[in-house]
């Protein structure tokens, strides 16, 4: 399959080649069953070994302790936002938590939490446009807090988190939405961490979390039995009907991921990746990076052009010349590459060519 557009949205995003051609051929003929992997029963014993074969890469892959459950929840991230303080906030009598405050979804965040205990918000960049990470350390955590909460990579501002914080013995909750694994990560330093898939792991409306087993079970009275942690865990995400054709596809994406070398590897070219890109702007003074140099991100490439009738120029002969959905968010505005694990080196490339041209015609 070749392509004729390389697809820089922010999520739903790209998704790999191989993967896709695969989705096809199941689409219409499943394992030869003369049915469609969407017509699947989520009781079927074809599924059940979809599923167990999707933990056992995503346990391999991440290299995760025997002690954390995987889960696949409804609702895609931001039901997340609620089923963290619903799930974690009863860990300590005094129903509070702590927050960094690094963009619009951790804003969202902890807006969502406070609708449950009480939440403190230990730093924020919100005074830069969350240009930044702002510092956030292990003296900042009030003794009662329930947990911890990052959001890791920040998908509009085009900044991450590059070492997490030490949160002690509170539990580090974290948002991972935009970067899972997209780099090593070192689970057993980790509370929970949750993704919405469409960004790294397949497609939208299911998330993905990982969560240390002894997290599990302390839910608020009021939390809806689908949110509750317990419930997924108790029937490996099966209580209802689980969203199969996510399970199936992150499954691909993992096997892809691990043909491609395993994290250790995506990293690196994650790194190359970037570095194409912030290379051109750094050599540029036409283009503005938008995030502060030490934070940038490795999947949210995000910068300014010197006006907005140049970034409309920009962004209609960038889409004339097959590199689709580059606009910025309207926070931000100018331009964001999402350049997330799927993306080969040659679209960022492309773009890093495309970057310099028009710099050029605009002399
Ligand atoms: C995209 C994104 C979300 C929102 O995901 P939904 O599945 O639409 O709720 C939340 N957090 C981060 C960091 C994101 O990048």
């Amino acid at each position: 399959m070749t392509r004729q557009v390389y697809n820089f949205g922010a999520g739903p995003a790209m998704l790999p080649a191989p993967v896709m051609q695969q989705i096809q051929e199941d689409f219409l003929n499943f394992q030869g069953m003369g049915i469609s992997l969407i017509e699947l029963s989520h009781r079927s014993k074809e599924f059940e070994a979809v599923i167990n074969n999707c933990d056992e890469l995503i346990r391999e892959l991440a290299n995760l302790p025997e002690n954390y459950k995987i889960l696949y929840t409804h609702g895609g991230a931001q039901m997340q936002f609620a089923g963290v303080p619903l799930n974690l906030m009863g860990l300590k009598p005094a129903h509070k938590a702590v927050y960094s405050e690094t963009g619009n979804f951790s804003k969202l965040s902890n807006k969502e939490a406070a609708r449950y205990g009480e939440i403190v918000i230990a730093s924020s960049s919100v005074d830069t446009n969350y240009d930044r990470i702002p510092a956030f350390t292990k003296d900042m955590i009030p003794d009662d807090a329930s947990y911890a909460y990052i959001t890791s990579n920040n998908t509009i501002y085009g900044t991450r988190y590059h070492d997490f914080p030490d949160t002690g013995d509170t539990p580090l909750a974290i948002d991972a939405t935009s970067d899972i694994f997209s780099r090593e990560v070192d689970f057993s330093k980790i509370g929970l961490m949750f993704a919405g898939m469409q960004k790294n792991l397949g497609p939208a409306g299911t998330a993905m979390v990982i969560v240390r087993e002894d997290l599990i079970g302390h839910a608020l009275e009021r939390t809806p039995s689908l949110i509750d942690y317990a419930t997924y865990d108790k029937s490996h995400s099966m209580a209802n009907t689980i969203n199969t054709f996510a399970v199936y596809t992150m499954g691909l994406v993992m096997q892809w991921l691990k043909d491609q070398g395993g994290i250790a590897a995506i990293e690196k070219s994650n790194e190359a990746k970037a570095a194409v890109l912030y290379d051109v702007i750094d050599q540029s003074s036409y283009y503005t990076g938008t995030a502060h140099t030490d934070h940038r991100s490795i999947m949210n490439v995000t910068f300014t052009l010197p006006n907005d009738e140049a970034a409309a120029a920009f962004l209609k002969q960038a889409g004339d010349n097959g590199l689709y959905a580059l606009k910025g968010h309207r926070n931000v505005g100018g331009v964001r590459a999402s350049i997330y694990n799927a993306m080969p080196i040659a679209g960022c490339e492309k773009l890093a060519e495309f970057m310099k041209e028009f710099e050029r015609s605009q002399d």
